[in-house]
């Protein structure tokens, strides 16, 4: 029997598995019972398209066996199997969607943080083991497969025995060293624990075979105060609880089981920001759980993202990726709906015409919002946060769509303010402004050093008025959409008529501008036609001079729209 080679690629993840000093090893567990779930998942779809085959759900389960005396332990599954082919192409090339993520982030980190923050899959096992052998039977083939690997080194593939449809995956566990126990991984209790934790809501049963101890029944001839002696009795259990998260009660879970959650379904690698559950029965009925991200995905900003939210219906997950339940706006929200009310077999096209799918989508829109408005009340830091990595996407929906969204979006902007110093947003703005004060003023610049340097913004902020700090490109564009706030229009510090009351000084400025009418035509020339006018100003106090505008768009527009390609 020759051994193959892994993949390169895979080879390396598996180096980095096999010699991981990664503290939540334990998390291969919960890799190879979610494959297992995904396999029977995959015999239930069969059954739903082929009249032929029937779903007996007795007959589905997942089952782990630690055998101390042979350091192994098993988890085993009556999935759809794999025949030889996919034995050599699902476990000598890592599964596309580990290896993606794997490639991105291993550019940014080193090695031993990113197991476990993501799936891993099937390779996880050596974090634990030192030798792993698959058995296999495929759904409708008579002949099963073992394949080995005691690592990096390769594997190997041969026929084999095994009287049902299913997976055997036999792990031999690690021996202990002086820094790491592996002993924990053929712990009953242990096991338990780490299925409770991750796998909780799999939807097929995880059996063990636990051993308790009870009173042995009393013998004849017993005294009567004599102590019950205890034998040991074996029983098969199952471990989860099997009801998805979404459908137990909120006040049943924690902020770990949330977050443990949206590991499990790979929806980021970072901690979410903020999870908001739902279980609406009103005009339709669904249950959701969605996350705010905190750190924005390495793709986010480019057209690779694919916005969406995971569609259940009745507890059967229909589509992945579902984009008609999140605005764009909203792109980065991520989680999953479950409904009873929508077909199993509906398509994508009827889907996104679908009248309950809207309401939903509608209903969720509004909760995302009032959640964000409840951050800035309640948690400025981790809006401020949010708004670091998802604050620019905002921006955009305002702008977007001719500003039919700006509604929605306009109480969840900040920008930097000259007072304040820190982000505020325009309802903090307006509700301090001061009584004669007409305008929402806002400055467009580079960074917050250089606006704060623009000669513009003197004038402004001696009448003790705040002024909004635009550092983004679209800032000014987004603010432009929304033209007004609580009735307070917009002015750049930059525009010609700032708005500010007259006072003694105009007319000297007038006098001035006449006295040297002369110079001022002659600078005008000199600059060419890069100038419309030359005129003495009143808004200067400690810079000789300053531009400004006189239409619609600011210089800092001006700036980018010259830069867009026409
Ligand atoms: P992923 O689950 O993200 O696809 P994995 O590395 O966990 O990646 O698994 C690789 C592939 O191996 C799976 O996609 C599946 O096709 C196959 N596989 C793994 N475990 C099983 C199993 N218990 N039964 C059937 N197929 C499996
Ligand atoms: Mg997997």
């Amino acid at each position: 029997m020759t051994k193959k080679q892994f993949q390169a690629e895979s080879k390396r993840l598996l180096e980095m598995m096999i010699n991981s000093i990664y503290t939540h090893r334990e998390i291969f567990l919960r890799e190879l019972i979610s494959n297992a779930s995904d396999a029977i998942d995959k015999i239930y779809y069969k059954t739903l398209s082929d009249d032929q085959l029937t779903f007996n759900k007795e007959d589905y389960f997942i089952k782990i066996t630690p055998d101390k005396a042979a350091r192994t332990l098993t988890i085993s599954d009556t999935g759809i199997g794999m025949t030889e082919e996919e034995l050599e192409n699902n476990l000598g090339i890592i599964a596309k969607s580990g290896s993606l993520a794997f490639k991105k982030e291993n550019e940014a980190q080193d090695g031993h943080n990113i197991i476990g923050q993501f799936g891993v899959g099937f390779y996880a096992a050596f974090m634990v083991a030192d030798e792993v052998t698959v058995i296999t039977r495929a759904l409708g083939s008579d002949q099963a497969y073992r394949w080995y690997s005691d690592g990096a080194d390769g594997y190997t593939i041969e026929p084999a025995d095994k009287a049902t449809v299913g997976t055997d995956i036999v792990l031999t566990i690690k021996e202990n060293t002086e820094d790491d126990q592996y002993d924990e991984y053929l712990e009953e209790y242990r096991l338990r624990a780490i299925i409770k934790k991750y796998s909780d809501f799999i939807r097929y049963p995880i059996k063990m075979d636990i051993t308790s101890s009870r009173p042995a029944d009393k013998q004849e001839g017993d005294a009567e105060d004599k102590e019950p002696e205890y034998v040991d009795y074996t029983e098969e259990q199952t471990i989860n609880s099997m009801i998805p998260i979404w459908r137990k009660n909120k006040s049943e879970l924690t902020d770990e089981d949330y977050n443990n959650f949206y590991q499990e379904k790979r929806y980021g690698f970072d901690k979410p920001l903020k999870h908001v559950h739902i279980s609406a029965d009103g005009a339709v009925v669904y249950n959701a759980i969605l996350f705010i991200p905190e750190n924005t995905p390495f793709d986010y900003y480019t057209k690779e993202y694919e916005k969406g939210l995971e569609l259940y219906s009745n507890g059967v997950l229909i589509m992945d990726k579902c984009a008609d339940l999140l605005p764009d706006y909203f792109s980065f929200v991520k989680g999953m709906v479950d409904s009873e009310d929508l077909s199993l077999n509906i398509s994508r096209e009827l889907l996104q015409h679908d009248r309950q799918l809207k309401l939903i989508a509608k209903n969720i829109k509004n909760k995302i919002k009032s959640q964000l408005q409840s951050l800035i009340r309640d948690e400025r830091e981790n809006y401020e946060k949010f708004y670091a990595s998802f604050g620019r996407q905002l921006k955009f929906g305002v702008y977007n769509d001719y500003g039919m969204h700006k509604d929605d979006l306009q109480d969840l902007l900040m920008f930097h303010s000259s007072k304040e110093k820190k982000l505020v947003t325009l309802d903090e703005y307006v509700s301090r402004m001061p009584e004669d004060q007409k305008y929402i003023y806002y400055a467009a610049g580079d960074s917050i050093e250089r606006i704060e340097k623009l000669p513009q913004t003197e004038m402004v902020s001696d009448k003790g008025y705040e002024i909004l700090y635009l550092t983004d490109d679209i800032d000014e564009f987004a603010l432009k959409v929304i033209a007004a706030y609580k009735e307070k229009e917009f002015k750049s510090v930059s525009s010609g008529d700032l708005g500010i009351e007259p006072d003694e000084k105009d007319e000297a400025a007038q006098a001035e501008e006449n006295d040297n009418k002369e110079l001022f035509d002659a600078m005008k020339e000199t600059l060419g036609g890069k100038v419309k006018n030359v005129k003495a100003s009143k808004r200067l106090k400690s810079h000789p001079v300053c531009l400004s505008t006189d239409g619609e768009l600011s210089i800092e527009m001006e700036k980018i729209l010259q830069m867009m390609p026409n």
